[in-house]
């Protein structure tokens, strides 16, 4: 029998009929079935290798039993101690269900139909996405010799631009900004136009010649930084990260967050954390020195890997990344092929455990070889 649904859809947005949805990796169970591989190594996502801070797991086994009440609303305990570490009011902090949060936040109140929003071609995805998503209009700026083109995202700012998303250092070519050059940039720019430095991985960053948004808090309203429990905290499955702005910005931020937008849990474990120095430090030794073994070893069998700042190398393979990425699954190695974001001979890979790095060296040599 045959029934007849009642009702129609209202139109959609031309907006988001054409956003192109995120494409959804496979539980990491169907895929050792599917490819019949043992321990398959997760390389894509740029997660700590480490797992989650010893200190951040006591205390979510410490706060399981308040799971029937709502979170802290207002975060009090992690914004008091993120407002000490960087000396900021806690009025400066917003904190959001991941950083990614923060974004949205930033272009629900500053972005309209009206809108212009900068960002470079490659960067994060999530701007763009998140943009279009509010009906504003994307101005995609390539990079320049893999990092952003401060003079020509200057010169593409109009009286309808409102935001500038930076990821410093960039994703997914691992480059940071150089400060003279910020500096030029920031002199440049109208004074009531936003620039959103990304440091999802500024933990990672070795380099001292970079803007760090911290130093600009107190100094220059425009500029807005983002921080992750994501990458070197490693608690990408739980969802946290903040931002740190001007004060009157945070306010109206909060307007547009739900009540309790950031998890019990993930309060509890991003606070643990914070001050797990122990497990920052092992974190940064070992993607530092992983880094160091892949780049040779990526180097000596004839690939060209980009430097980088972060915990992630793109690396041309010299050949079809689509193939070579299948390739390694079927070795049981997961990493990035970055084809989509038209780099056609271009993979990421994300720094693991020496064993990890190693295993996927090895790989990689017997997928090329076979090629
Ligand atoms: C991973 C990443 C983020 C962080 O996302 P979360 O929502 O905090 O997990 C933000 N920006 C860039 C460039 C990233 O690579």
């Amino acid at each position: 029998m045959t029934t007849r649904k009642e009702g129609a859809i209202p139109p959609i947005p031309d907006y988001i009929s054409t956003l192109v949805p995120y494409p959804p990796g496979k539980p990491i169970d169907e895929f050792e079935r599917e490819y019949g591989v043992k321990n398959p190594i997760k390389m894509a996502s740029n997660e700590n290798p480490l797992g989650p801070s010893p200190m951040a797991m006591e205390s979510i086994r410490n706060n399981i039993s308040n799971l029937h009440r709502y979170p802290d609303g207002s975060a009090y305990y992690l914004k008091a101690r993120l407002a000490e570490i960087y000396n900021v009011d806690q009025s400066q902090i917003v904190l959001g269900n991941g950083s990614n949060e923060i974004i949205d936040f930033l272009v629900r109140v500053f972005v309209d139909r009206t809108s212009e929003v900068i960002s470079s071609d490659p960067s994060f995805l999530m701007y763009r996405k998140i943009v279009q998503a509010a009906g504003g209009r994307n101005i995609m700026i390539p990079l320049k010799e893999a990092t952003h083109d401060l003079e020509a995202i200057s010169e593409a700012v109009t009286p309808r631009t409102r935001i500038i998303f930076l990821d410093n250092p960039n994703n997914p070519m691992g480059s940071v900004i150089r400060s003279a050059r910020f500096q030029d940039f920031l002199r440049s720019l109208p004074n009531n136009v936003l620039v959103v430095l990304d440091e999802a991985y500024m933990e990672f960053v070795r380099e001292p010649d970079t803007p760090r948004g911290i130093d600009y808090m107190g100094r220059d309203r425009r500029i807005i930084f983002l921080r992750t429990f994501s990458k070197a905290y490693g608690l990408a499955g739980l969802r946290a990260g903040y931002g740190i702005m001007d004060t009157e910005i945070a306010q109206n931020l909060e307007k547009v967050r739900q009540p309790f937008n950031v998890n019990a849990t993930a309060q509890a474990a991003a606070l643990a954390a914070l001050d797990d120095s122990e497990h920052l430090d092992r974190t940064l030794a070992i993607t530092w020195q992983g880094m160091d073994e892949l780049l040779q070893g990526l180097r000596a069998m004839g690939c060209e890997p980009l430097p980088s700042h972060t915990n992630y190398i793109m690396v041309n393979v010299g050949t079809d990344a689509e193939t070579v990425y299948k390739q390694m699954l079927r070795e049981g190695i997961i990493i990035r092929s970055m084809a989509s974001y038209g780099f056609k001979k271009y993979v990421r890979i994300t720094v693991g455990l020496p064993e990890d790095n190693r295993r996927c060296l090895k790989a990689m040599e017997k997928v090329l070889n076979s090629l």
